[in-house]
């Protein structure tokens, strides 16, 4: 069956066919490691591992790379403000590769336990610093670039069109641009190649340009050409991408081959928060761990994605974790009932489960769709170990680690009044309503059981 996907490229879906027969060459947007990741950018991971996951479902090889940007780029894609890496640096007392190591590590964490395979090639800026020189130079000498006193630019004007992903032309974004550019640069999309790092910059290299270090979109342009050569499949990133990294990108590998880089370009729309923008302001800004904190583990999280198609915008709530958090319970059990069964089902019922499934997912990955095919395997009155075995295959897409979930053998239920007062105990801590968390812990402990929190919320033990 063929996978239909979105290019941002064309604004529509179009049938997938790559470059090679049996191979997808793919490249994404890694993160800046100067923090812990946030949710917000945890969506996109769960994304690309998603669209992976879709590949290799149908029969592709993959060859992917992610890159990790470990030198600290401007504060904001259009090279203004202070460096990230410093600032995180002077923030924490350390220096920037001590602060990238810390957080890339932080990073790999955070994907192995949301269960996100990681890419074949993981490639670090700082590591490639020789191959992004050789690559700006080879731009420099196909006469894409003017040269300030401390900074290489590329010239947009020399493009046919700069804007092919955002379709907007430059007359346009001078009209629409709020801020007063860079006086040196002769267009106002013009960006920096390559820069002379002031005295006391840290990340500094020795280059063709003296002590130096590269624009943040190079490391894009010249680690995706090193690993995937100048034309590839898929480019992924999120929708901040489109207007400014990803035109960039493009504009590079023009000046640098005169080709596209990748012939799909897809994007993943924003997390939001309580229906707003997520910001450290706002005291709404959370990680993985804030929500291990709160009951809930990183699974949960994958699952709450699944409510929502990644080209749309995602609301965040604790609402809705709540409710993943039942489901991916009901989905447990639904799949060790499954694993107990012995009752027949039929070829062709197995075969409309796997077709639906697969028209689900070849459709742009359209993931709540393929999850109400899980509900309805769920829901089947006949018990089966084929049906367990189809929720496996499933969720080799899906990604929520099922053949892990054995029933605990040694659980004791506990009686029901027990039970009770764990559930409204978890809630009141779910609510941060520690006072009434605390009058339910005494209960407990007065009724003979041993209180203890986790990451999974209360534990109970007979004293
Ligand atoms: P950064 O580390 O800032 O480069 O961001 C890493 C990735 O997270 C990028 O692909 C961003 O597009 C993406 N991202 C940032 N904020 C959000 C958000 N609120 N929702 C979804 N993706 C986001
Ligand atoms: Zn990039």
């Amino acid at each position: 069956m063929s996978i239909k996907l979105y290019n941002t490229l064309t604004r529509k879906k179009e049938e997938f066919i790559p470059i090679k027969k049996n191979e997808v060459r793919m490249y994404s947007c890694g993160p800046t490691v100067y923090y812990f990741a946030h949710i917000g950018n945890l969506r996109a991971y769960l994304f690309m591992d998603n669209l992976r996951r879709v590949l290799k479902y149908n029969g592709y090889k993959l060859k992917h790379v992610m890159n990790i940007t470990d030198v600290g780029h401007l504060v904001s894609d259009a090279d203004e403000g202070e460096d990230k890496m410093l600032k995180a640096a002077k923030r924490e007392n350390k220096n920037p590769y001590e602060i990238a190591e810390f957080y890339m590590n932080a990073f790999l964490k955070d994907i192995d336990s949301l269960n996100i395979d990681r890419p074949e090639i993981i490639a670090r800026a700082t590591e490639h610093i020789d191959v992004m020189e050789k690559y700006v130079q080879k731009i420099i000498k196909n006469g894409y670039t003017y040269q300030t006193e401390d900074t290489i630019y590329f010239d947009t004007s020399k493009l046919d069109k700069y804007g092919v992903l955002s379709n907007r032309n430059v007359e346009e974004q001078k009209a629409g641009a709020r801020v007063q550019f860079d006086k040196n640069k002769k267009n106002i999309s013009d960006f920096a190649l390559w820069i002379k790092a002031p005295e006391n910059h840290i990340m500094k290299w020795e280059s063709f340009f003296g002590k130096s270090y590269p624009g943040w979109h190079l490391e894009c342009s010249a680690m995706g050409y090193k690993y995937l050569g100048e034309n590839f499949d898929i480019h992924t990133g999120g929708v901040d991408h489109i207007p400014i990294h990803h035109e960039n990108e493009i504009a590079q590998s023009k000046g640098f081959s005169g080709k596209l880089p990748a012939n799909f370009w897809m994007h993943v729309e924003f997390l939001q928060i309580n229906g707003g923008k997520m910001s450290k302001s706002l005291n709404n800004l959370y990680t993985l761990r804030d929500l291990e904190e709160k009951g809930y583990e990183p699974l949960v999280y994958r699952m709450f994605n699944y409510t929502s198609n990644y080209r749309a915008q995602i609301n965040f709530t604790f609402e809705a974790m709540e409710a993943a958090k039942t489901a991916l319970n009901r989905l447990r059990e639904g799949y060790l009932k499954h694993s107990e069964g012995t009752e027949e089902v039929s070829d062709d019922e197995i075969q409309e489960y796997e077709n639906k499934f697969l028209e689900a997912i070849n459709d742009d990955l359209n993931m709540p769709v393929a999850m109400s095919v899980i509900w309805e395997i769920l829901k089947n009155p006949k018990k089966s170990k084929k049906l367990q075995k189809l929720l496996l295959k499933f969720d080799e897409v899906l990604g929520l680690n099922l053949k892990e979930y054995k029933k605990e053998e040694n659980s004791i239920k506990l009686p029901e009044e027990i039970q009770k007062l764990v559930d409204q105990r978890n809630e009141a801590r779910t609510n941060k309503n520690w006072n009434e968390s605390d009058r339910i812990r005494d209960i407990l402990i007065e009724k003979g059981y041993l209180v203890k929190d986790s990451k999974e919320g209360t534990i109970v033990e007979k004293a």
